[in-house]
């Protein structure tokens, strides 16, 4: 531990953001109990595992991999509830150390959020997925690219449209950013994988523009009971 954070740990002790515990030397975010609770997926970095599938089923994927098993009364939902609502942005940069492993020598480039609708963006101050994002890539020696997706301001009502115009209105929702994009190994990331439709809808916008790209995803969970 370095002098000063050893001194701010003195003052100010951390504490785990599940438990409340103090945290121990070496501990960071989460506690060593706490970590051990976690249920994690055990997805490989695959074209061939339950996340990747979901996905599958609406566009073209290279591979795709999800953290945790997303349980909403569990402790990962609790855990992406702090994320999202409670301003802890440093559990997405813990579930980024969890993951980069998998994300290694896999020749990713860029990672690119999931962008935020602008409203939300403000009230909420950060984008929950951006620490996760940022810390992978460098952890993982890629580029972290946020600009190249947009939320478009203004989405219409989804109320009085058939399933399939509603999906074409949630791959409207986004715009890429042609001027800045980049071809190569791209990785999508966000936090829950629920039906994947938000995720997709990301992959087929930077398709359009990019045919030639490999792109994949990673979540911090995935949501096993949709
Ligand atoms: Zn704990």
């Amino acid at each position: 531990m370095n002098p000063l954070r050893a001194i701010r740990q003195i003052l100010f002790p951390e504490t785990c953001v599940l438990c409340g515990e103090p945290l121990t030397h070496g501990e960071e975010t989460l506690c060593h109990r706490c970590i051990q609770e976690l249920p994690f997926t055990g997805f490989p970095f695959s074209a061939d595992n339950p996340a990747a599938r979901a996905l599958a089923s609406k566009t073209d994927i290279h591979k795709a991999t999800a953290l945790l098993f997303y349980q909403k009364n569990g402790i990962s939902g609790r855990l992406i509830h702090k994320l999202k609502y409670h301003h802890h942005p440093s559990v997405g940069k813990r579930l980024a150390d969890f993951t980069a492993p998998l994300l290694r020598d896999q020749g990713v480039e860029f990672i690119v959020p999931v962008p935020l609708h602008p409203k939300k963006l403000r009230k909420r101050g950060y984008n929950q997925v951006e620490h996760f994002g940022r810390q992978l890539a460098r952890l993982i020696h890629a580029e972290y690219r946020p600009s190249w997706v947009r939320k478009k301001a203004n989405t219409a009502s989804q109320t009085t449209k058939s399933p399939l115009e509603r999906w074409q209105n949630v791959i409207d929702g986004f715009e890429v950013n042609r001027r800045r994009l980049q071809s190569g190994h791209i990785l999508v990331v966000d936090d829950v994988l629920t039906t994947g439709a938000t995720l997709a809808a990301v992959i087929i916008r930077l398709r359009q523009a990019l045919p030639e790209a490999r792109i994949s995803a990673a979540t911090m969970a995935f949501n096993a009971y949709m």
